[in-house]
């Protein structure tokens, strides 16, 4: 591949780059153009099994691999992805879309993620527990569970991929990814840093395809002792459920529809600022993105006025364009589907402060929008947008702002601004979401949790917790 140039993606089985055997290749489209920029290879069953087998002899190898030595491996990996950082965001910006300081700010936060993981590797302590007996002694030690099954979206090319990978590799398991078709070539490039730091074959394959036939055929296989997914709650239902009929234990990162309660006494300027911010990065096509933003009265108005101001900044644009603020949506399907939220929050009363369309012919790209005053009857209201949409209603205080925050089924990410201890507290205790967000946007962190509750989801994938889900306890026990 020359500098700048958009590589074709092929399926990485035992330690090498191939093409699938059937010959099948899906094309990759540039968002912001509608161009076809790629091919990425589709996987067949024959494959599967390859990279089944592969993973299985990685296993064996990696397992009986010392902590230090898989450490040493993994931190390489994130030097060498430090090192591309550029290129690799380039590629990403072409499959996705998003502004390229976004995307070198993605692939330097998976190098910190990897190094995080590589140090968690030598920390997977077990117990000496006290036993009865005089001659006996009792060790719960911990192990890794197996060949892992993990299957990543398009919003986070390299992030998606790079928490469950490196929580993977740090615990000793071998992996295999089902990687985005609509962004295939950036977690491919994630991939070769692994392979290059030194990460035997067969530890980490790649594959590529129709989602749902590598889903029923990965999961239920004997080889496969743990799934992760990050996507919509629908299909995590359907694949939790795939994996509990085949006893395997799975991590489900789902979707959200996070509220953001700005009371009167909060530092308004800060919130619009942040709010806006994080509502608008990668054109909201965010599992944390704040979504119903619930502003006490006293304040509506200028909270209103302030992020419909920071809204219509924005610059929409190709994300190679240094001047973009945000890019294009990544997958067409997304502008009907926003359309259609959007007339209905009109049609039963919400008010269209701005934005609202599609940005010209080419490209899918959306104006940044937002709602304001829509009845909690709306589909918006209940259903993620993913999109740069934001939905601003009024709330009577503190009491309103927390039952409408707990409506919904999700319970991703919450956000909240106030200056009141007393307030601080309740939301932090009462409001139903894995993770809180008060007075900044402190979420997602390799050190810090990161997962949700209800609908939105079950295990962690940040802080010390995450490794433990790669993780099975064996007890010991010996006479002597
Ligand atoms: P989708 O439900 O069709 O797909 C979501 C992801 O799951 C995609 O990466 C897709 O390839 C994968 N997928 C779909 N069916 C699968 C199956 N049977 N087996 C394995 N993988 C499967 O939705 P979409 O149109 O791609 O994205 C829109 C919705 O997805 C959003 O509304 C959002 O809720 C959700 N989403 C969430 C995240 C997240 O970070 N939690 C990321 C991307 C998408």
């Amino acid at each position: 591949m020359t500098a700048n140039s958009y590589p074709d993606t092929k399926l990485f089985l035992n330690g090498e780059w191939k093409p699938s055997r059937s010959g099948q290749t899906i094309a990759v489209a540039d968002p912001a153009t509608g161009e076809v920029i790629g091919q990425v290879s589709k996987a067949a069953i024959p494959d599967l099994d390859e990279a089944l087998a592969a993973a299985q002899a990685g296993f064996e190898k990696w397992s009986a691999t010392s902590a230090y030595e898989r450490a040493k491996i993994m931190r390489a990996a994130a030097n060498l992805l430090r090192e591309r950082k550029e290129k690799i965001a380039w590629i990403m910006t072409r499959e996705q879309g998003k502004p390229l300081a976004e995307a070198i700010g993605e692939v330097g936060a998976g190098a910190d993620l990897i190094d995080w993981f590589a140090e968690e590797a030598r920390r997977t302590y077990g117990q000496i527990i006290p036993a009865r007996m005089p001659n006996v002694s009792q060790l719960a030690v911990k192990l890794p569970v197996g060949p892992v099954a993990a299957f990543s979206p398009w919003n986070f090319p390299i992030n998606q991929v790079v928490r469950k990978l490196s929580a993977a590799l740090a615990a000793g398991c071998s992996i295999i990814i089902k990687a985005p078709e609509e962004t295939p070539a950036s977690p491919a490039e994630l991939v070769r840093v692994f392979a290059d730091a030194g990460v035997p074959a067969g530890v980490v394959g790649l594959v590529f395809g129709i989602p749902s036939e590598i889903s029923e055929y990965l999961i239920p296989h004997p080889t496969i002792r743990k799934i992760t997914f990050t996507g919509s709650t629908p299909v995590g239902k359907h694949l939790a459920g795939l994996a509990g009929q085949h006893m395997k234990r799975t991590t489900m990162e789902l979707g959200g529809h996070a509220p953001a309660i700005v009371l009167a006494d909060a530092d308004i300027d800060k919130a619009v600022k942040v709010l806006s911010f994080s509502k608008f990065r990668n054109a909201g096509q965010v599992c944390v993105s704040p979504t119903r933003l619930l502003v006490e009265e006293p304040v509506f108005d200028r909270f209103l006025t302030g992020f419909v101001h920071a809204t219509e900044a924005i610059k929409v644009g190709n994300g190679l364009d240094a001047s973009s603020t945000m890019g294009p949506l990544a997958n067409e399907r997304r502008i009907p589907a926003l359309e259609e939220l959007i007339a209905d929050a009109v049609e039963q009363g919400g008010t269209l402060k701005t934005g609202g369309r599609r940005i010209g012919n080419s490209g899918n790209f959306f104006e940044p929008t937002v709602l304001a005053n829509v009845p909690k009857s709306a589909r918006i209201m209940n259903e993620e947008p993913f999109g740069p949409v934001a939905i601003i209603n009024s709330i009577s205080g503190l009491e309103d702002g927390i039952t409408e925050a707990n409506r919904l089924p999700f319970g991703l990410a919450s956000y909240a601004f106030t200056s009141s201890q007393a307030a601080v507290h309740a939301i932090g205790m009462r409001v139903q979401s894995g993770m809180t967000s008060i007075n900044h946007n402190g979420l997602a962190l390799p050190e810090v949790p990161f997962g949700g509750i209800k609908d939105s989801g079950y295990g962690d994938e940040g802080g010390s917790a995450a490794i433990e889900s790669y993780l099975m306890t064996k007890f010991v026990t010996t006479a002597a």
